[in-house]
């Protein structure tokens, strides 16, 4: 399979980001990455303004953030040509983002950041919602909030990417229950803004210029053939090739600031057969199945089954043969920094549940 880096949930001059939309495309090219997911609040205007395509290497894509009434359920949609509308409740957008053909990802669900009174949370609250293609189980910006204190505020805005540890605890078990019922994919943002902010009382400091941003929380999806790069005529196929690996769960998020993760693998095989990650299968029976974990270089991978953990091991491979049902997935970790995080490979019951 060809391996692909993404920077989704990204914020330009269109809503409240810095950048220019040519200038963070080259930022994006700049560090190596192969698509961009921008995703300005409220407005397709970028996309109308012909800003989609290839620039400098890299597909960008133009979706955006929807968000209520009371500013909440943030919402990342992408495949659209026209917004779904404004002042709706959550559930509704989430219904007509999918009706519409697009595809769509709950943005830092349980957001909880209070260390600055300009940038309050927005956490998701309706989960009556259905339909959501995955939800956002890594969010760069929000989590460097989160612990931004006064004592640490200044090595925080010196070093943006350092502090970035793990996905939060509270997202990944949630993302493990709803996995049980159906498939939801995850995905990694990283909420650039690239906003000015008078940090220590005397300067504007860049929190933080997109480049930096684009080395840490990425979402690299898994293609069976290689995009056209930089072939416009083909963009449009390309484009839905990356939007169906997302919707089908074909990717995992990785965090790429402590080491490369490209040439990481994590399925599950029978006698005869192979799935990916985002498959379902029927449970055959136990030890008829087994997952396999590949990893670039060695790490301590946690294999999940419903958010339990059923083995650890450190190396490069792992293989474990399947004794129950469950939606299963894996982490990789160095020390303490959560490096890589798959999706799921369900294996289900006959109506599909884990
Ligand atoms: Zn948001
Ligand atoms: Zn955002």
């Amino acid at each position: 399979m060809h391996e692909y880096i993404g920077a989704v949930h990204i914020h330009s001059s269109y809503s409240d980001g810095t950048g220019e939309i040519p200038d963070i495309a080259r930022a994006a090219s700049e560090v190596g990455l192969d698509f961009l997911m921008l995703s300005d609040h409220n407005s397709l205007r970028a996309k109308k303004d012909g800003h989609e395509g290839w620039r400098d290497g890299v597909a960008l894509l133009i979706g955006y953030e929807i968000n209520d009434r009371d500013d909440r359920n943030h919402y990342l949609a992408f495949g659209l040509d026209k917004e779904v509308g404004v002042r709706i409740p959550a559930r509704e957008y989430v219904r007509r983002v999918r009706e519409q053909g697009g595809i769509g990802f709950i943005a830092h669900p349980d957001e909880k950041r209070s260390s600055m009174p300009e940038h309050p949370p927005y956490p998701w609250t309706d989960w009556e919602a259905e339909d959501f293609t995955g939800i956002e189980i890594w969010n760069h910006m929000s989590e460097w909030m989160e612990g931004l204190t006064e004592e640490n505020k200044f090595q925080r805005f010196i070093h943006p990417l350092r502090s970035i540890t793990a996905p939060p605890a509270e997202t990944l078990a949630r993302w493990d229950a709803l996995s049980r019922g159906r498939r939801v994919v995850g995905i990694g943002g990283t909420d650039a803004h690239a906003h000015k902010a008078d940090v220590m009382g005397f300067f504007d400091v860049e929190v933080f210029p997109y480049k930096v941003m684009f080395k840490s929380v990425h979402t690299h999806v898994l293609l069976d053939a290689p995009l056209r790069k930089g072939d416009e005529a083909h963009f449009e196929e390309d484009k839905w090739r990356i939007y169906d690996a997302l919707r089908s769960g074909r990717c995992f998020v990785a965090n790429s600031y402590h080491a490369d993760p490209r040439g990481f693998a994590f399925y599950a095989t029978s006698a005869t057969e192979t799935w990916q990650q985002g498959d379902s299968v029927m449970f055959p029976g136990e030890g008829k199945l087994a997952l396999h974990t590949e990893l670039p270089q060695p790490a301590r991978m946690r294999l999940l089954r419903n958010g339990e953990c059923v083995r650890e091991k450190e190396g490069r491979e792992m293989t474990q043969p399947v004794h129950a049902p469950g939606a299963w997935r894996v982490e990789a970790w160095l020390e303490d920094r959560g490096w890589i995080f798959s999706n799921h490979i369900r294996i289900g019951d006959a109506d599909g549940h884990c």
